[in-house]
């Protein structure tokens, strides 16, 4: 028998309902949760959400619907209270009502002083984040929320067939952070196990069939110990009446499909796209009787499937003759955007080539319905596909002058032209900058009117020319604000920028943007990658005036700001019909013509940011170096044109390099500037460690608070810095960008910067 379900569907709705009923709450949440009205809403929008995106589910075909991924927050923090164990340190008691609990630990709570919201952490290689569960010796666990089990009985109520969906035991401790020191998080295994036979015992009493059950964390490089729980833990597990569906993603299952294919589950689902090599040995060692559920529609991209193709690996030999064969998204579609409905100005050619949620819906069951009554019941679908594919093929996507420009990319164009050392030289005797050089990252405050003036521009009530006039007052204030503080470094200050990723986007040839395609990052808050469907290259400049502009204004030198190759590819959907590395190499060579252009605009610093580059790692370990010799080059590609006297900077947030830390010295960034001052600069300690050669702006003050930092807490930041890295090689600087800080404490912030800077200059 064929079935079809998917891991699970995103939670905002088509116009990101959820956000709007989640963020009126919080406004709202000082009155009393009893007689709020907006807390209402919010528990009204929740069940219409799951309701619509159920009948989406049936409409399309699909054999189950999928209960229990819906989250007014983060699964995981369902999870966390799901099995009832809340951190002791919020302090609830035991009237404390769930959803007042549950945004406490996602937020943090003032009733308490160890209130601080839980930590998150990024959802494997996506952008999704997850809330940490935190995890003592004495952890226990009870089932402690009836919401599971109201949203089945929801479900059922609506008439649909339910499959519920929960994270598997191993994975949920493996993602959670031990508290104390000298324990393990796995050894709680014995005391968790009996929770989940309940919860699984539960819903088996609801008339729950199947349960899906995640366990992603088979897709990383776990050790021996962590595998060996699975057997134990499975073995438990399977005691239960229910069926437990396996659910992995995101990875090839590589050296643990011995162990996989031995778990006493009734069925196993596999990312058939991130996975496509293991299909074969999988299809041989899981046993014929059980469940193979396989995932060929790409629950991470936004391309239309080829179902041709998708069908060639259902049918294949070693899958045909399956009995038990159900069709899927590789994993769940909360990483993809909504429906394509919203997309009414989009190129008419781009968005035949798509397909988002809704859309995947539909090509599992055309997929189902192929396998079971042969392409012609699905001449259309089939047809639609194939007319994708040949469109593809089309000039306005590949574009053989950029082919050709990557082609004959010539050996030592990423090098610069001389050692660091030299250039450094030059670059001092160019700038004649103080010891412990002052800048900033790149932004200053999105005040009101930035963002007002950028949406009248969009909207075509502010003209070309005023818009340009209210952006070049932004900078002309930004420069002056710069003077005063008698910073060494300046920046233009990014107003005319929504989105370090989008506004490169906007320029480049072979990306787009989309009007509504929104993917949940964290809580309620939502990003829209651009999408990058072609051969990328640039036709104009896109920041040499505003650069040129601000420089006009000051004799200190601007620095100009340019988002680097690696992280326009990393926060965008790229193409699935190029290799990475080649999309990397074409946004690199754009990249480097911009930086040319600044150049002979006389721009004599550029910063290149690549926040994406340390994300971008592959899950496994074994392909790491593969990455990183590609991205890395790439940069270097963008970065490499200048001149010696030219000062290029990079910027990435976060200091933890010191497992990749001959690729971030491979870079051969003039500067670095990194994220530091909430590590306490102990993260530098890889640069010694490594002896990293060139300049360093470790950041001396968080910008994720308000909170202005003292001169001597600075000073004391940079003293410690200054211990392992020599002083005449240290820059000084905020951890990141200024933009969702307020001018008021900015000000204060770089003024008490600029000081401990002169502090420091007289004392070392
Ligand atoms: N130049 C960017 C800014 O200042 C860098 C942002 C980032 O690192 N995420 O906003
Ligand atoms: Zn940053």
């Amino acid at each position: 028998m064929i079935c079809s379900h998917i891991p699970g569907f995103p939670r905002m709705g088509a116009r990101r309902e959820l956000k709007m009923a989640l963020e009126t709450y919080w406004k709202s949440s000082s009155e009393p949760d009893n007689t709020n009205p907006d807390l209402k809403n919010l528990v009204a929008m929740g069940k219409q959400l799951r309701a619509a995106h159920w009948a989406l589910q049936k409409k399309a075909g699909l054999d189950w619907v999928t209960v229990g991924d819906f989250a007014f927050y983060d699964h995981v923090l369902n999870h966390i209270q799901l099995l009832g164990c809340e951190p002791a340190r919020f302090g609830f008691s035991e009237d404390t009502p769930e959803l007042e609990r549950y945004f406490a630990m996602a937020r943090g709570s003032l009733t308490t002083e160890s209130g601080q919201a839980m930590s998150m952490l990024k959802w494997f290689d996506t952008n999704y984040h997850y809330m940490v569960p935190e995890f003592f010796p004495d952890t226990a666990f009870s089932v402690h929320s009836e919401r599971l089990f109201d949203e089945v009985k929801e479900a059922k109520a609506l008439g649909h067939s339910v499959k519920a969906v929960l994270l598997g035991p191993v994975s949920f401790l493996y993602l959670g952070r031990e508290k104390v020191e000298g324990f393990d998080r796995l050894s709680l295994l014995p005391k968790l196990l009996p929770v989940y036979r309940q919860i699984l015992s539960r819903l088996h009493a609801e008339g729950v069939e199947w349960v899906q059950i995640d366990e992603p964390v088979l897709g990383l490089d776990i050790d021996d110990k962590c595998l060996s729980a699975f057997e134990g833990t499975y073995a438990e597990l399977s005691k239960e009446a229910v069926k437990l569906l396996l659910t992995t993603y995101f990875s090839s299952l590589a050296d643990h499909i011995d162990t996989i294919s031995k778990l006493p589950v009734a069925g196993l689902h596999i990312d058939a796209v991130r996975g496509a090599e293991d299909l074969k040995e999988i299809a041989a060692k899981w046993p014929a009787d059980k469940v193979l559920s396989v995932g060929v529609i790409d629950g991470r991209n936004i391309w239309k499937a080829d179902l041709d193709k998708a069908l060639a690996v259902l049918r294949a030999p070693e899958l045909a003759g399956r009995d038990n064969l159900w069709v899927a998204s590789s994993c769940s579609l909360l990483h993809v955007p909504f429906s394509l409905e919203a997309e009414t100005k989009m190129d008419p050619r781009l968005k035949q080539c798509l397909a988002f949620a809704a859309e995947k819906l539909e090509e599992i069951h055309a997929i189902k319905d192929g396998l079971q009554q042969g392409d012609a019941a699905i001449a259309w679908a089939l047809d639609s596909s194939r007319q994708t594919v040949e469109l593809r093929k089309g000039d306005w996507v590949h574009n053989a002058q950029v082919a050709r420009r990557v082609g004959d990319l010539k050996e030592g164009m990423d090098r610069r032209g001389s050692a660091f050392k030299v250039r450094q030289a030059l670059q001092r005797k160019r700038f004649k900058l103080p010891a412990f050089p002052t800048t900033t990252i790149g932004s200053f405050p999105q005040t009101p009117q930035i963002r007002s003036a950028r949406a009248s521009f969009r909207r075509g009530s502010l003209s070309e020319a005023e818009y340009k006039k209210a952006m070049q007052e932004e900078i002309a204030f930004c420069i002056a604000q710069q003077e005063k503080l008698r910073l060494d470094v300046f920046v233009h200050g990014e107003p005319e920028r929504n989105d370090m990723v989008e506004y490169f986007g906007e320029f480049l040839d072979g990306m787009a943007m989309t009007a509504n395609g929104w993917v949940q990052s964290y809580g309620s808050r939502c990003v829209k990658p651009p999408v990058i469907y072609g051969d990328v290259s640039r036709q104009d400049a896109m920041t040499v005036e505003w650069t040129k502009f601000a420089q006009g204004l000051t004799d200190k030198p601007v620095k100009a700001m340019l988002t680097g190759p690696i992280t326009i590819l990393q926060w965008s959907f790229v193409r699935d019909d190029e290799a990475r590395p080649v999309v990397a190499d074409q946004i690199a060579l754009a990249i480097r013509d911009e930086v040319a252009d600044l150049e002979k605009a006389g721009i004599g610093i550029i910063q290149i940011d690549e926040p994406g580059l340390r994300e971008g790692l592959p899950l496994r370990r074994q392909h790491w170096q593969a990455y990183l010799d590609w991205a890395c080059r790439a940069f270097r590609i963008a970065s490499s044109g200048v001149g010696d006297d030219t000062q290029i900077h990079t910027h990435m947030c976060y200091a933890e390099f010191n497992d990749i830390m001959p690729d971030i010295a491979s870079l051969d960034a003039d500067v670095i500037t990194l994220e530091a001052s909430r590590g306490d600069m102990t993260l530098l300690k890889g640069f010694s460690d490594f002896r990293y050669p060139n300049e360093i702006g470790p950041g001396v003050y968080d910008i994720h608070s308000p909170r202005v930092p003292s001169v001597n807490e600075m000073v004391s930041l940079l003293k410690q810095a200054s211990k392992v890295i020599d002083a005449d090689r240290l820059w000084v600087n905020p951890d990141c960008g200024l933009k969702t800080r307020q001018w008021k404490e900015t000000f204060e912030a770089l003024d008490n910067m600029v000081k401990s800077a002169k502090l420091m200059r007289e004392t070392v």
